[in-house]
């Protein structure tokens, strides 16, 4: 009876030995997931972070987990990735988190809120300064994890047919311009209007908008807003770092092997650090392009930025009395804000500030 038992235990473990060796090796899934994007193919930099978070998570993991991304309005409509990844139509999104502003304006704080965080205060927020616990927690409510997914850097001011010098120039002015940005304006009696891209340039050229803000030079000169619009002013203060983001349903990413989940996190902070050197890399020469071309390069005036940044803090002020979600992040965010700029003004402006004037 000993010695029987003995053979059936010696018997299983052999059983499961030869089953675990081999299993081992080929252990891990062959996984496919689809991604939404809602950027347009032609909008390489952004599009193309999703390409290159997917190549990576291909690589790494000998291509058995591979994620397909589809452009805005292939599969699902460009403004409605957070839905389709709430909803479970797609496992994957890459989107600006601002585009859900009308659900909840607490979504903005993963992108980009008027006179908010550059592009390097935003990263250091969302991964060191507790805005990826305040943002997950938000997001949850939608079976949604966010992960970063790259920034633009700061954001041009768009495009004016005509000078725009003071508070009253803005008025009953007609501009392409959402979210955050558009309440704000609209304290100072411009009239925001929502245009999708690619219908900007005939709006512009018919008049029937007086202005239109898209993203800086490198995408702006595609669209060929100089010919309709030659006022190019900066700085875009509601796009200071806005940051685009990878959403992944909950249920999904559960679902995935550790070994997948890491491949895709990293994954993520590769895209997220790429399409900021793009941006960065490329925008000068675009500029000088568009400069050569005849635009008007412009600042707003202290008297526009000043009532702007009036507007932006009643609007911002307004919405936390009426929204605790947005109050809880919109308290430490605004700290944060604080001690960043104080410190950026210590070491980082004095130099930028120094090389700008050597012209070098
Ligand atoms: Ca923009």
């Amino acid at each position: 009876m000993e010695r029987r038992s003995f053979l059936k235990k010696a018997g299983a473990g052999a059983a499961a030995g030869s089953i675990a060796a081999p299993a081992l090796a080929q252990a891990q899934p062959t996984i496919t997931w689809r991604l939404a994007s809602s950027f347009p193919k032609s909008l390489d930099t952004i599009f193309g972070a999703a390409e290159v978070m997917s190549k990576r998570v291909a690589a790494i993991t000998g291509g058995k987990f591979t994620i397909r991304p589809y452009a805005g309005g292939e599969i699902v409509p460009a403004l409605q990735v957070m839905d389709a990844v709430q909803a479970g139509t797609v496992e994957m999104g890459h989107t600006a988190s601002y585009y859900y502003f009308g659900k909840d304006p607490t979504f903005a704080f993963d992108c980009a809120v008027p006179f908010g965080l550059n592009s390097r205060q935003q990263t250091a927020w969302i991964e060191q300064g507790g805005g990826k616990q305040l943002m997950r927690e938000f997001f949850k409510d939608y079976g949604i994890m966010n992960f970063v997914g790259g920034n633009t850097g700061t954001q041009m001011g768009g495009w004016f047919r005509k000078e725009v010098k003071t508070v009253q120039d803005l008025n009953g002015l007609k501009m392409r311009i959402g979210g955050f940005a558009g309440r704000v304006m609209q304290k100072l009696g411009l009239v925001p209007q929502q245009i999708a891209g690619g219908d900007i340039y005939p709006a512009l050229e018919k008049g029937t908008i007086d202005a239109a803000e898209w993203v800086g030079p490198y995408d702006d000169e595609k669209l060929g807003f100089n010919k309709v619009a030659p006022y190019y002013y900066s700085p875009g203060w509601w796009e200071a770092g806005p940051q685009l983001s990878f959403y992944v349903g909950i249920k999904e990413w559960e679902k995935l092997p550790k070994e997948y989940q890491a491949a895709l996190e990293a994954a993520c902070y590769e895209a997220h650090v790429m399409m900021q050197a793009e941006y960065d890399a490329r925008n000068p020469a675009a500029l000088a392009r568009l400069l050569k071309a005849g635009v008007k390069l412009q600042s707003f005036s202290k008297e526009i930025m000043d009532a702007c940044y009036k507007a932006a803090n009643e609007v911002m002020d307004e919405e936390a009395a009426k929204n605790a979600k947005f109050k809880k992040i919109y308290e430490p965010w605004k700290r944060f804000r604080l001690d960043e700029n104080q410190w950026f003004s210590v070491a980082e402006a004095p130099i930028q500030n120094y090389m700008i004037g050597r012209r070098a």
